[in-house]
C-alpha cells in the first residue's frame, strides 16, 4: 500500500471491511492466538516534559513513587505464577535506576524463565547493550509521531533523531523491538499517521503499539479534544494488513475511551493484551492519562476471566513466549 491508498482508508467513512481484512489477516499470520504480557509500572519519576503525559517532571501533583527491586521481583514472579509468559516493566525516564541496577533486575527476572520487555524511554547504545547482555528480550519505544515539527513541540528539549537513533539501535542490538504512536494530538495529520505507519515498516518493527491521546488536567494539553477511537482502530488494522506478522496490543487507551474497547482491537487486527499487575501505590499514580481502564489482574480467577473471554472472541491465550513471528522470520534469514 502507497501512503495515498493508506491516507484514503484513514479517512473513509466506512471501515467495516477494512477491519474484517484486518482480522483475517491476523487469524492468517497470527493464528487465533493472544499473547498476554504483564504490565509493571515501576517507577512514575521522569526527567522529561512531554506535553501529554500526566507523569512528565513539570507536574508538581504526581505523587511520585519508585518500587524497589524487591518490589519488582515480586511482582513478577506472582505474574509468573499466575500464569503470565511476560513481563513488561516499564517507567517514566527514571536515572535512579542506573545500569547496575536495571541489569541486576533483568537478570534476576530472567532467571524466572520469562520473558521480560523493558520500556525505560531513551537510553545510551551503552545501557541498551548492557540490558540486552543481561537478558532482556524486548523493548518498546514508540516514536510518537514522526511529523518532526509535531514531535519537536510535544517533547521540549528532546531530540527526534535521537529517539529513531535508539530505536535503530535496538534493532542492531537483537531487541524484539517495539514502536508505536499517539493518534490525535492536536496538530497532527491524517497524512502524518499515513507517514507513521510507513515507518513501522522502514524500521521493521516487531511490535506496534497505536493508542488515541487523552488529556490531562494537569499538562498543558489539558483542554485538547482526545484522539478518535475509530481513527486509532483504523490505523491498528491498516498496520495489521500491512506488517501481517508483528504483534500489535490492543492498548489501554482504546479500552479507557470506548466500551469493550479491548475486544474491539482483538477484532481489528490487534493479537495483544497487556494487563496492568503493578501494585497498587503504580496502579493510583502511574497515571500518564486520567482514568485509565485497562484490565488489571492479580489473582488466577481473573486470569481465567480474561481466557475466557479470549475464547468468547474465537481466540485462545498463547501457551508459549509469543515472540513476534516478524522477529522469529528475521532470525531465520
Ligand atoms: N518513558 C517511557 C514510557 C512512556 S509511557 C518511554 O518514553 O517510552 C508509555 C506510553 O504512554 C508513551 O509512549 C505514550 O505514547 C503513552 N502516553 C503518554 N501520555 C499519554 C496520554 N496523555 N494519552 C495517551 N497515551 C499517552
Amino acid at each position: 500500500m502507497n501512503k495515498k491508498e493508506i491516507i484514503e482508508i484513514l479517512k473513509a467513512q466506512n471501515s467495516d471491511e477494512v477491519f474484517k481484512y484486518a482480522d483475517h489477516i491476523r487469524r492468517k499470520y497470527c493464528g487465533n492466538i493472544v499473547h498476554l504480557r504483564a504490565l509493571i509500572e515501576f517507577s512514575n519519576f521522569c526527567k522529561k516534559q512531554c506535553l501529554y503525559c500526566g507523569i512528565n517532571a513539570k507536574n508538581k501533583n504526581v505523587k511520585r513513587y519508585r518500587l524497589s527491586e524487591e518490589q519488582i521481583l515480586n511482582t513478577a514472579l506472582i505474574a509468573k505464577e499466575i500464569g503470565f509468559k511476560t513481563v513488561v516493566i516499564q517507567s517514566g525516564e527514571d536515572d535512579f535506576y542506573d545500569i547496575k541496577k536495571m541489569c541486576s533486575i533483568i537478570e534476576k527476572i530472567k532467571k524466572m524463565d520469562i520473558a521480560l520487555t523493558l520500556s525505560l524511554g531513551e537510553k545510551t547504545k551503552k545501557e541498551y547493550k548492557a540490558y540486552k547482555s543481561a537478558g532482556a528480550d524486548r523493548y518498546l519505544l514508540r516514536i510518537e509521531t514522526t511529523d518532526k515539527k509535531l514531535y519537536k513541540k510535544m517533547h521540549p528539549g528532546c531530540d527526534f533523531q535521537n529517539r529513531i537513533n535508539c530505536l535503530y539501535s535496538l534493532k542492531e542490538l537483537g531487541f524484539e523491538t517495539g514502536t508505536g504512536i499517539l493518534i490525535g494530538l492536536e496538530g497532527q495529520s491524517i497524512e502524518s499517521i499515513a507517514s507513521d505507519i510507513l515507518f513501522f515498516k522502514k524500521l521493521n518493527a516487531d511490535m506496534v503499539g497505536l493508542g488515541p491521546f487523552i488529556a490531562h488536567k494537569d499538562t498543558i494539553l489539558k483542554d485538547a479534544p482526545c484522539g478518535s477511537t475509530e481513527l486509532a482502530l483504523r490505523a491498528i488494522a491498516l498496520t495489521r494488513i500491512i506488517m501481517p506478522n508483528i504483534n500489535i496490543p490492543a492498548t489501554t487507551s482504546i479500552e479507557t475511551l470506548l466500551k469493550d474497547g479491548r475486544k474491539i482491537a482483538l477484532k481489528c487486527g490487534a493479537n495483544v493484551v497487556m494487563p496492568n499487575v503493578s501494585p497498587n501505590i503504580a496502579k493510583e499514580n502511574y497515571c500518564i492519562y486520567p482514568n485509565k481502564q485497562g484490565i488489571c489482574i492479580s489473582n488466577k480467577t481473573e486470569f481465567e476471566n480474561l481466557r475466557n473471554e479470549i475464547k468468547s472472541l474465537g481466540d485462545e491465550i498463547s501457551k508459549d513466549f509469543g515472540i513476534s513471528k516478524n522477529f522469529v522470520a528475521q532470525k531465520n534469514l
